[in-house]
Formats: structure tokens, C-alpha cells, sequence
């Protein structure tokens, strides 16, 4: 007994040194700000959270509360929403509503958000009380399965469980949205709960080998090693730690230990959360090699099987790495789910690394996938980017769509200020350029960054301390920098570059009103597809550019809940009506001049067939809706 306190108390010490735990006097362990400290300024981002908060507010909580509370012999207060709420994953929005609502709420403050998290919580409560032992789920006949999968019988895989569409992966989104509630949005109820539902899960299991285990892991279960990993964190308590590391699945945890990528034709958004949850475990035991893996499965992923915009997959699976053809063919391309937890992976990663390439990519992904599948007017959602020249992607609504892509898409516009500075005791990272004014308690300094980026090249940074401040502002110098090279101004006068590690660090003694402006010239570049095929897909800075082609037959732009109404299944242009450019392989830049008084605006020409001898205009992907487009363009040489 004393052994297991003097553990339990061990445990408590090391999670709190990996979880911020503030006062501490760790000197270089990277902390990220609440979001609550950090206010979105004029921006597509800030205009893009606010057309979320109208869409998560257009939702019916109750509409998305009806799987909860019928499953608990509760009556529910509505009907459930269609599509995929009521076809097998019943619920999962709900879990995902929890997890925007308190992204939302912790980054605007917004009441009626928090209003609608309260409800959300308190019926959901009234769910768990009637189950009476800590279950919360909108699972069909959820009880019979998981008494049946407590027995140890378990049958089937991939999205089945037991005749059951992916429910592990279902339950994950609550379980994440309790945590985000406490965690992100700081309810103390949802603690509680979640930590019950956790409890849950360790009867659901305890009597499973681990044959059994592996076995039920064949269906997809989302990040739920990583949520009983966060639990382990929440309360010290080593049991959680245990549960995370009993539902980690060794089929493809064992390769990545080594190394190998085996990635090819697996189910991409089923092994990128379950990567999530080997690097949280890693962080909380803490465990080298878990993290080793989680940093080969990132780097091969980002650098071997991802397109310009950051995104990957075809049909939602993972392409050979040397044959990206389906890529360019199908109308299935890059997801937007995978992408939503790529960029959950490089927080994690960079958070223990420093390592500057995790915010590289996080950059591109952001601007370029993010960003690019909220539309612009509606809020509603894209699931599938296709790459294939001449194609499009529709959009989420409301009331019919409830996709996975809209459940990760209510987060990912709800939480843009995340990233944008981290800190350690003494020094302040400023890693994107994104408008916002942020609140540095700990050192009692205000920053306020505004600009007009990318669509100019540089930013301005105020520094406001109460009173004269000593410390060290790192700014991330872009990988997509020109040869030009990056200048800094502190209040007006050139600052001499002193450059660590991918960042310019200035330490000096800050002073109140401070200006700080950085010039970025940016880079056009072409980039080719992964596997070397005669594909380019053309960069400016960070921005991807694309051609609008027509709007001719986007069937089914807004989605009805047609249960294949994510895809865009108007007709596909035959490729070969396709321009390709001709030209040799280095000189494709050449054929791109930017049009005057539109920034970020090329018009590219050396394109055959003869009727786009004019050309056609490149814009930013992420400005790009409701039309056809070109992202990759084929290359031939005469
Ligand atoms: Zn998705």
C-alpha cells in the first residue's frame, strides 16, 4: 500500500512537470497560453471563428442530445438529427459539439456558448446518473455490445465492432469532449464525469487479455489511449495510465518503434489519433521510445505521403509512397479529419522538441487545409479536398450533415489562437503571424501583432509591459522566406539578426509601446508531388495557390443527409481537357506573373490544350469556393 502511494506520488510529480504546472520555476519547459489569453484580431482566422460560433449556435443541442438520452431510457427531447446520427454512429457529433463549444467558449467567452456547454453537460449528466455506471453514449443498444464486449465476445474489425459501426471510435468523442469541457473550458462537473466514464471503461476491459484487447483495437477507437492518458494527467492516479496503454494498438505501434512505415492502404484517420495517444502516453509515463514513434510516424507522414495543402490520404487511406496517381485521380483526395489531427500531433511534438519543422508544417496545414474548408459565407464544412485538376468539394450543413469532417471542423475554427505564441519561464515564441493580442501573465506583458498577412509580407508586433520588461521574443523565421531574407525593425531601427535554431532572438529590456516589425519576403515556388511524378502544385510564402476553373455541374454543393452526400459526385472532367503546363521542370515558376493590385494573384501561361493559351489566374486555395479547381498542374516539356 505505502508502495503504491510513494508511486502514485512519483506519477503526480512527473505529470506535473510534463502538465503545466505554473510556479514550478521550470526554466525551459514550453508552455502553451490558454486560449483564453489570446484574443483574435481582424483576420480571415477571426472571421472564420465567428462564422463558427453562428454555426455551432444554428445546431439543435437537443436534436444532438436525443442518442444520449434514448440510450439511457431517458425521453428524448427532440429528434435525432439524420445522416450519420442516426445510421450507427449516433452520438458522435454530441461528443464533438462538447469539444467546440469549449473551444469556442475558452477563446471568445462568448455566453451564449457557454450557456449551450452547460446544457450540453447537464443533460448528459442526467444521462450518466440513469446509467448509474458512469456510461454516457449515443451507441445503438449500446448495452447489450458492451456487456457482450466485457464477456469477451468480440467480433470483427476495422469500422465493425460487433455488427456496430466504429463504436469505440464514437465513445472517444465524448470522452474528448469532457476533457476539452474541463480542461480547455475549465467545468469542473465534466471532470467528474469523465473521470466516472473513464472508470467505466477499466470494468469494460478488466477481464479482457490482451489478445482480446488487440483484438477489439482492429476497429477503429479514434485517440481513446490518448483521453485515459489525459485522465492519468487530470488525476495523478496510475490506473489511467494503465487503461491508455491497454488500448494501444500493437499492429501499428510495433513498426513505428522500429522505424518502418507500413502505413500504405491502412485507414488514415483511424492510425493518426491512435499516434496521438502513443505520444500522450509517452509525455505522461514518460517513454522515449513511444515518443520516437510518434515523431517517425509525423516525419514520414509530412514528408513522404502529404500534398502541398498539408493534407493526406485517397478515399481516407493511405497511397504508396511512390505512386500518388489516385491522388490525381480521384474525387476522394486529402481529408480534413487527418489533417485536424496532424496538427494536434506537431502541438504535441513541438511542445518537447523545439523543433521549428512541426510549426512549418503546422503553418501550411493551417492556411492552406484548415482554413480552406470553411465556407466562406454558409460556416459549413468540407470532408474530402480532392487533388484532381478540375474537380470540387461540398459543403457541410447544419441540419443534414454530420460527418466526422463536421464534428473536427467545429473545433478547428475554434481554437486558431492556440498556436501562435508558446513560452518558457523568460522567453515568448512567436510562431505564426496570425492577428491577435496576447495576455502574458506570468511576465505582465501584453503583445499586440497585427498585420495584413500573407496578403503583405510582414508583421508588427507591440510590445506592452506594465513596467520595464527583460526577456527573449523568438520569432520564427519561415522556411518559405526569399533569398532576400528576413529584416527586423525595433522602433524603426534595423535590428542586427541573431538567429537560433530556425528563430531571430532578440532579448533586451522591453519597454511599453516597443514596436517590432519583421519583413518576410516570400519565396514562389513549384512542388512536386511526393513520389516524383510530373505533378507541381504551385507555393507563394506559405499560401498554395490554385485556379478557379468553372462552377459547370457542382452537384450537390450543399449537402443534403444523403448518407454519400460528403462526396462530390457531380461529373468528373475528363483529364486530358486538363491544361498542362509545358515547360521544363525548373523554369515552371518563371511561367507565373503576379497581376497587378491583387496580392497574392499570379496568372500562369504556357499551358496547352490551345484554349487556355491566355492562361488562367492563381489565387490562395483558402479564398477558393464553390467552383472547379486546379491545385496540381501536369507538367510536360514540348
Ligand atoms: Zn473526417
Amino acid at each position: 500500500m505505502i508502495q503504491k502511494i510513494i508511486k502514485c506520488t512519483l506519477l503526480a510529480v512527473l505529470l506535473c512537470s510534463l502538465i503545466a504546472c505554473e510556479g514550478q520555476g521550470q526554466d525551459q519547459q514550453i508552455e502553451y497560453f490558454k486560449l483564453q489569453d489570446v484574443t483574435l484580431l481582424d483576420s480571415p482566422f477571426k472571421r472564420a471563428q465567428e462564422l463558427n460560433k453562428k454555426y455551432l449556435l444554428e445546431m439543435d443541442a437537443d436534436r444532438l442530445l436525443a442518442p444520449f438520452l434514448r440510450e439511457a431510457g431517458l425521453p428524448p427531447k427532440a429528434e435525432s438529427y439524420t445522416n450519420w446520427e442516426n445510421t450507427g454512429l449516433d452520438g458522435h457529433i454530441g461528443g464533438h459539439y462538447l469539444s467546440g463549444l469549449s473551444l469556442m467558449y475558452a477563446s471568445t467567452g462568448d455566453e451564449a456558448i457557454k450557456e449551450r456547454l452547460d446544457y450540453m453537460l447537464e443533460e448528459l449528466e442526467r444521462c450518466q446518473a440513469a446509467h448509474g455506471n458512469g456510461y454516457i453514449g449515443g451507441v445503438p443498444d449500446g448495452k447489450a455490445l458492451w456487456e457482450d464486449i466485457a464477456a469477451g465476445d468480440i467480433r470483427g474489425g476495422g469500422f465493425d465492432l460487433n455488427g456496430k459501426w466504429v463504436p469505440l471510435y464514437n465513445i472517444h468523442k465524448t470522452y474528448a469532449g469532457l476533457r476539452d469541457a474541463y480542461l480547455v473550458a475549465g467545468i469542473d462537473q465534466a471532470k467528474e464525469m469523465l473521470v466516472k466514464m473513464a472508470d467505466w471503461a477499466i470494468w469494460l476491459v478488466e477481464d479482457l487479455s490482451e489478445e482480446q484487447m488487440q483484438l477489439m483495437l482492429r476497429s477503429e477507437h479514434g485517440g481513446l489511449n490518448e483521453t485515459f492518458a489525459d485522465v492519468a494527467a487530470i488525476t495523478g492516479d496510475e490506473k489511467y495510465l494503465e487503461l491508455a496503454k491497454k488500448f494501444s494498438h500493437h499492429h501499428v505501434l510495433n513498426p513505428l518503434l522500429d522505424g518502418r512505415d507500413e502505413l500504405t492502404g491502412m485507414h488514415a484517420n483511424t492510425q493518426i489519433p491512435k499516434v496521438l495517444g502513443f505520444k500522450r502516453i509517452a509525455d505522461v509515463e514518460p517513454n522515449a521510445s513511444w515518443d520516437g514513434a510518434a515523431q517517425f510516424f509525423w516525419q514520414t507522414v509530412v514528408e513522404n505521403r502529404s500534398v502541398s495543402l498539408g493534407g493526406n490520404s485517397v478515399s481516407e487511406h493511405f497511397n504508396p509512397v511512390d505512386d500518388f496517381s489516385r491522388m490525381i485521380t480521384s474525387i476522394e483526395g486529402t481529408e480534413t479529419c487527418n489533417t485536424y489531427n496532424m496538427l494536434r500531433l506537431s502541438k504535441m511534438l513541438y511542445q518537447t522538441s523545439y523543433d521549428k519543422k512541426y510549426m512549418d508544417f503546422y503553418e501550411r496545414a493551417l492556411y492552406n487545409h484548415i482554413l480552406s474548408t470553411q465556407h466562406p459565407q454558409t460556416g459549413g464544412f468540407v470532408y474530402f479536398t480532392s487533388m484532381r485538376p478540375g474537380h470540387y468539394r461540398v459543403y457541410s450543413q447544419p441540419h443534414t450533415s454530420m460527418w466526422c469532417c463536421v464534428g473536427s471542423g467545429m473545433e478547428s475554427h475554434s481554437k486558431y489562437g492556440e498556436m501562435i505564441y508558446a513560452h518558457t519561464k523568460n522567453e515568448l515564441y512567436v510562431n505564426l503571424f496570425i492577428p491577435s493580442q496576447l495576455q502574458w501573465k506570468e511576465q505582465g506583458t501584453e503583445i499586440v501583432q497585427e498585420n495584413n498577412f500573407p496578403y503583405e509580407p510582414s508583421t508588427r508586433i507591440m510590445v506592452n509591459p506594465t513596467k520595464a520588461k527583460k526577456f527573449t521574443l523568438l520569432l520564427r523565421e519561415p522556411n518559405w522566406v526569399s533569398e532576400e531574407g528576413v529584416t527586423v525593425r525595433i522602433n524603426g531601427e534595423v535590428y542586427p539578426l541573431e538567429k537560433r535554431d530556425g528563430y531571430i532572438a532578440i532579448e533586451r529590456k522591453w519597454e511599453r509601446g516597443d514596436l517590432l516589425e519583421m519583413e518576410m519576403p516570400m519565396l514562389l515556388r513549384a512542388e512536386q508531388l511526393p513520389d516524383e511524378s510530373n505533378y507541381y502544385s504551385f507555393v507563394y510564402g506559405p499560401v498554395v495557390l490554385a485556379a478557379k476553373t468553372n462552377a459547370d455541374d457542382v452537384t450537390g454543393l450543399f449537402a443534403d443527409d444523403g448518407r454519400w452526400a460528403h462526396v462530390a459526385h457531380g461529373q468528373q472532367v475528363p483529364l486530358e481537357e486538363m491544361p498542362t503546363i509545358v515547360g521544363e521542370p525548373g523554369e515552371l515558376t518563371s511561367f507565373l506573373s503576379p497581376v497587378d493590385g491583387k496580392p497574392l494573384t499570379f496568372r500562369i501561361t504556357h499551358l496547352q490544350p490551345e484554349k487556355y493559351a491566355e492562361g488562367l489566374e492563381l489565387i490562395p486555395f483558402f479564398e477558393l469556393h464553390g467552383s472547379r479547381y486546379i491545385i496540381y498542374w501536369p507538367q510536360a516539356t514540348e
